[in-house]
């Protein structure tokens, strides 16, 4: 089917709501014609969004609380993700102007710094993340279920997810969390991660799919990182889910589960038992061609000769779904030329996203439509970018490579790493740490821990 312009509605999730009703019915898992919202109206799409919740953040008590799941009023955990996860704070943004008591800071970093080493493994390894890295599973004679080839999407409250038992309260929750509001606390993320791949021994990937398809955050980078560190499959040591964790985090929640008396999660799990992968990929190592992983140091131009403004200057901005924010760099840099957003057709035909995910991004583009003029096509990029002069940013994701290798920009602008990817070892958090800042970092500190971080005293 052709590329299509669309024309982008006004800002507001009803607005948002309708145009994706119209243009997308056939490209989302979830419309069920039903009056319901799409979306729940705890995360809202735009840089208005974005920067109010930035200015609302409060680190008081993070490190105590990040990792409480509920009740809710009680957590510390920041929920800027979804904002992160498209570029409207930049991870070097939030490195320089969150500002917090020290300890708290320092913890806050650390987690951006999981961030940056996401998009550091998925820019080197790209679709390879998709396979067992360092260890897999055995199977364990009866005790494996096979491994499903797709996985149906749960459609809200009417078709509860196959993958969680929910008649566990813990499960019940936190599936409806995914499915209503498209976002978790990372510790509930690890509940669901290590029930479905441990407990359940269900394939990783089709959970990791299933969270892609919700999560108003879901990046290959930090889901299959995620993934694959709550099977175990990165370390070989689990994230081992039982009732503790609920009571702890969660207070009271066991009181009112249907199971409190017959809890299936009452003992640690057995580890799964896994076995060093044959072969590890070698770019978990070294990185042969570290400039391909991290983009362009500075704006490159496609024509070494700058282009001048009458032959071969850019005409259009074309931004992407990794960089949609008023600081995307290509943006900055051409405040005069309209910008070029495609939904990718083909790949979300093939994706069955939840409609959340596209409302939250149209959101986006509605508003971003007030503030320069935007252009919004459902197709392929190198369709509705033929013939134009296109400026863009690089983005650290094997998607953008290929689409960028047909649509040829003029000029790209570089990605805004915290810290530009070496061509050293990415196999582990900490010596990815090591290897980037010159010193060692406790893998996953613990938290009274925090304020000995040897980070910030490098860093400052
Ligand atoms: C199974 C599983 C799946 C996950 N899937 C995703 C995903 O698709 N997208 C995603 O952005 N994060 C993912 N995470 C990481 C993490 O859970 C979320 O980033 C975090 O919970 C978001 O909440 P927050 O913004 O309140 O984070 P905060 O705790 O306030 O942290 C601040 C920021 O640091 C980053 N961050 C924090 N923890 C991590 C982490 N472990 N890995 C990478 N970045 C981190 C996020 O950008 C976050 O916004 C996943 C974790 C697990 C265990």
């Amino acid at each position: 089917m052709a590329t299509a312009e669309l024309t982008i509605c006004e800002p507001g999730r009803k607005n948002a709501e309708k145009f994706m009703t119209r243009h997308f019915a056939d490209l989302v898992g979830d419309l069920d014609g039903a009056d319901s919202p799409l979306s729940s109206a705890v995360f809202r799409g735009g840089q208005r969004h974005a920067e109010k919740a930035l200015a609302d953040l409060d680190l008081s008590g993070y490190t105590r609380d990040r990792n409480h799941a509920y009740p809710r009023p009680q957590r510390a955990a920041t929920g800027l993700s979804p904002y992160v996860r498209h570029g409207m704070l930049s991870l070097p943004r939030l490195w320089d102007e969150v500002t917090g008591p020290t300890d708290e800071l320092n913890r806050f970093r650390v987690e951006l710094l999981w961030q940056e080493y996401a998009r550091h493994w998925y820019a080197r390894l790209g679709v390879h993340t998709r396979q067992p890295l360092r260890f897999q599973r055995q199977e364990r004679r009866g005790s494996l279920q096979p491994i499903p080839t797709s996985v149906s999407i749960g459609h809200g409250h009417h078709d509860p997810s196959p993958g969680w038992n929910e008649s566990m309260g813990c499960m019940e929750i936190t599936s409806g969390e995914l499915f209503d509001d498209g976002w978790l606390v990372g510790q509930t993320r690890l509940w669901m991660a290590s029930q479905w791949a441990v407990r359940e021994g269900r394939d990783w990937r089709a959970g990791e799919s299933l969270f892609f398809t919700h999560l108003l955050d879901g990046s290959r980078a930090a889901n299959r990182l995620g993934w694959q560190m709550a099977a175990g499959l990165m370390s070989e040591r689990p994230y081992a889910f039982s009732r503790w964790q609920v009571e702890t985090r969660a207070p009271g929640l066991c009181a009112s589960c249907d199971l409190n008396t017959d809890c299936p999660i009452d003992r640690w799990p057995d580890r799964p038992p896994t076995q060093p992968v044959d072969t590890p990929n070698p770019l978990l190592f070294s990185d042969p061609d570290p400039d391909r992983t991290a983009g362009p140091p500075e704006a490159r131009s496609k024509t070494p000769s700058a282009p001048s403004a009458s032959n071969g200057a850019p005409d259009v901005v074309w931004i992407t779904a990794e960089s949609m924010g008023n600081d995307d760099p290509a943006l900055l840099a051409h405040p005069e030329l309209p910008a070029v957003f495609v939904f990718d057709r083909p790949l979300l035909a093939k994706l069955q996203l939840s409609a959340k995910r596209l409302t939250f991004m149209v959101e986006t583009l509605a508003e971003l439509a007030t503030t320069r003029p935007l252009e919004v096509h459902l197709g392929t990029p190198a369709e509705a970018l033929d013939g134009r002069r296109v400026a863009t940013t690089f983005a650290p994701v094997p998607g953008w490579r290929r689409h960028a290798a047909a649509v040829e920009p003029d000029v790209v602008h570089p990605w805004p790493w915290l810290r530009r990817p070496s061509d050293g070892d990415i196999s582990s958090f900490a010596g990815w740490y090591r290897e980037l800042w010159g010193h060692a970092l406790d893998d996953r500190p613990s938290e009274p821990a925090a304020r000995d971080i040897p980070m910030l005293q490098k860093m400052g």
